[in-house]
């Protein structure tokens, strides 16, 4: 059997974690959106999506974030599932999914199977997820074994508190 590098087609499912955050509007909305657009996208299915979690924003004035992270199983390669990501997002901010829905949604992959990625455009495992309790806290919920009790210390000054779920993510499995 030859070795094929992760995301080469011939390797088959690819576990994938992915951070969701908003902070305008209705923030837990915006975030089922963003569950359902990657439920339903081709060669991606959606496993598990971590509580609901609030976030005072990091360096930067504004409403507090809503962060979720989401595992999917995927056939894509990192950079189509990077891309896919990118055109949720974009598309976000052209439909208005529910009324009055704000415009800022962010999307970021935050690690895909084991590979080790650093292209121009896509660093995997991303590179600030260590630093982030809104990344860390979430993906410990849903896998627990990716992330080390001293991973979780280093996070544990900032404010993060949980506010329940996703609305109906589980429709969408
Ligand atoms: P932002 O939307 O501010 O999080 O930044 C998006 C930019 O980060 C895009 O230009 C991406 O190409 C780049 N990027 C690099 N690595 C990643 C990653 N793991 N997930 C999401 N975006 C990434």
């Amino acid at each position: 059997m030859p070795e094929y590098p992760p995301g080469h087609p011939s390797r088959g499912w690819v576990t994938a974690q992915v951070a969701l955050g908003a902070n305008l509007g209705d923030a837990a909305h915006t975030l089922r959106y963003a569950v359902q657009a990657l439920a339903q996208a081709p060669g991606l299915r959606l496993e598990k999506v971590s509580g609901l979690y609030r976030t005072a924003p990091i360096g930067a004035g504004g409403p507090d974030y809503f962060n979720a992270v989401a595992q999917v199983a995927t056939l894509l390669t990192a950079p189509a599932l990077l891309a896919v990501l990118q055109a949720t997002e974009q598309r976000f901010g052209r439909e208005r999914p529910y009324p009055n829905a704000p415009r800022t949604l962010d999307l970021d992959l935050l690690l895909y199977g084991s590979a080790h990625i650093g292209s121009p455009t896509l660093t995997v495992p991303h590179p600030r997820m260590w630093q982030r309790a809104f990344v860390l806290v979430p993906l410990a919920d849903i896998a627990p074994d990716l992330v080390s009790d001293p991973a979780l210390a280093a996070v544990q000054g900032q404010p993060i508190e949980r506010v329940g779920e996703v609305p109906g993510w589980q429709l969408f499995l």
